[in-house]
């Protein structure tokens, strides 16, 4: 087995755009992905427009809404490495819902006093952005981590969810011990193969 570092851990942050988080910018329609191996560790990772995942990009109108925004994003579960690689997966950091729109800022937190703690000048227009729809665009990120006893086995690698995302192409870049490559999963296309 080759246990080479070809990349530092580094690479892997700038592929998906570290920086991106401040200003995303992103194709409605189109994920991106990566896929590393490096020495025994499988690394997956994903970022979505939001608006392909759940229908919108702004904060959930009302405790629905919210709910509906739960239920989409939870759909986006762990690939699933060939079996034969014998993979186990050890951590998951998949976007959660209160970190892309906080409860307290959900226009249906409007009725709440907000000022009463801080009387701040700027807290009239504050307040005001509350409900607001933002113009900005929002991602679902995920990364996936697995600890594979086989990695050399590893000539697949199944992406269960995007059958729930069919407006999604993917776009995904490896960085594997033989090289780098890149493949594009079409809508609906589920398996990522890497012979
Ligand atoms: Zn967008």
């Amino acid at each position: 087995m080759n246990r080479r570092t070809l990349l530092p851990l580094v690479s892997f942050g700038v592929l998906l755009g570290a920086t991106a988080q401040a200003a995303p910018v992103h194709q409605h329609g189109r994920a991106e992905a990566a896929l590393v191996v490096e020495g025994d560790s499988l690394t997956l990772s994903f970022r979505a427009p939001l608006m392909d995942i759940v229908g919108a990009e702004r904060s959930p109108a009302d405790t629905a809404e919210r709910e509906r925004y739960r239920e989409r994003m939870a759909k986006v579960t762990a690939p699933r490495p060939a079996e034969a690689a014998g993979c186990e997966l050890k951590d998951e950091r998949v976007s959660g819902l209160a970190e892309l729109f906080p409860e307290g800022h959900d226009p249906a937190d409007h009725d709440h006093d907000h000022d009463h703690d801080h009387d701040h000048d700027h807290d009239h227009d504050h307040d005001h952005d509350h409900g607001d729809r933002h113009a900005h665009h929002q991602d679902l990120e995920a990364t996936w981590t697995y600890q594979c006893d086989h990695i050399a086995e590893l000539d697949a690698v199944t992406w269960p969810f995007l059958s729930d995302f069919p407006s999604l192409t993917t776009e995904v870049i490896l960085l594997l011990p033989s090289g780098q490559g890149a493949r594009t999963l079409s809508p609906g296309d589920t398996r990522l193969p890497l012979e």
